[in-house]
């Protein structure tokens, strides 16, 4: 089985000391290409460089709403150039989207910065890789005037309704560790019922554990864990759920 994690951030300084050692457990697990968006500025070149030195890499750059402050044009248009200068090598607008958990940038915010990142999507004819946290009816509602975007909800947590308008808008659901959680079972729930050509799978690491390692650090091989568990979900294989996510990831990121 060869996978691709369709959202990892092995630029987190949480990796600094051991990725090469955590791309061998990777490997070995079978999962052998990384999405890997970034979180925060500092991350940017740093993930060039990852480039560089790493098979199998691709790259996103965005503004996540955990880091959006205020807003600041001067930081877009950074943006804006660093994805120009690195365009042959990046995959995607991201990680951007919306965040309404306490202690975040305001709405108005984080709304300037989500548009301005659509337009990048639009400029730059790349998908957009999307977080979404208490406010998957407004992220829906900001696609829906912008019918020529694509990209993936990543770690999707919405019910099966908001699953099918993703879906009329040629987005992905991005099914993360949440799976194998017991206490996850309306996501459980959801999962079983999705077409296979709806997901995308992910091991978001450094966060987001699956079950049988809460507490610990994440890592992409766990990835493996994810897709036996939607597979389980579905009621059919391994393979054939790694076969369509592949297939999924390939479609919309190469
Ligand atoms: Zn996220
Ligand atoms: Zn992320």
């Amino acid at each position: 089985m060869h996978l691709i994690d369709s959202h990892c951030h092995l630029a987190d300084s949480r990796f600094d000391e051991d990725l090469a050692t955590v791309l061998v457990r990777s490997r070995q697990a079978g999962v052998t290409q990384w999405v890997v968006p970034v979180a925060q500025q500092c991350e940017w070149e740093k993930l060039a460089d990852l480039l560089r030195r790493e098979a199998g890499i691709l790259a996103a750059y965005g503004i996540h709403p955990w880091y959006a402050g205020s807003f600041e044009p001067d930081t877009l248009e950074r943006l804006s150039l660093h994805i120009k200068a690195h365009r042959k090598q990046t995959v995607a607008v991201g990680e951007c989207g919306l965040d309404f958990s306490a202690g975040k940038a305001d709405v108005r915010t984080q709304l300037c910065w989500l548009r301005a990142q659509f337009d990048l999507a639009e400029q730059y004819q790349l998908p957009l890789i999307l977080h979404a946290h208490k406010s998957l009816d407004i992220l829906l509602a900001e696609l829906k005037n912008r019918p020529s975007l694509r990209g993936v909800v990543h770690g999707f947590s919405g019910s099966q309704q908001q699953a099918e308008r993703l879906m009329e808008m040629n987005f992905y659901c991005g099914i993360g560790t949440g799976v194998t959680w017991p206490n996850r079972q309306r996501l459980r729930d959801v999962v079983a019922q999705l077409p296979l050509s709806a997901i995308l799978v992910e091991s978001d690491a450094p966060d987001q554990p699956v079950f049988a390692m809460r507490g610990l650090r994440n890592e992409p091989a766990a990835l493996v864990s994810v897709v036996e568990e939607v597979a389980r979900l579905q009621g059919v294989s391994a393979d054939e759920v790694a076969i369509a996510v592949n297939a999924n990831a390939k479609e919309l990121f190469q």
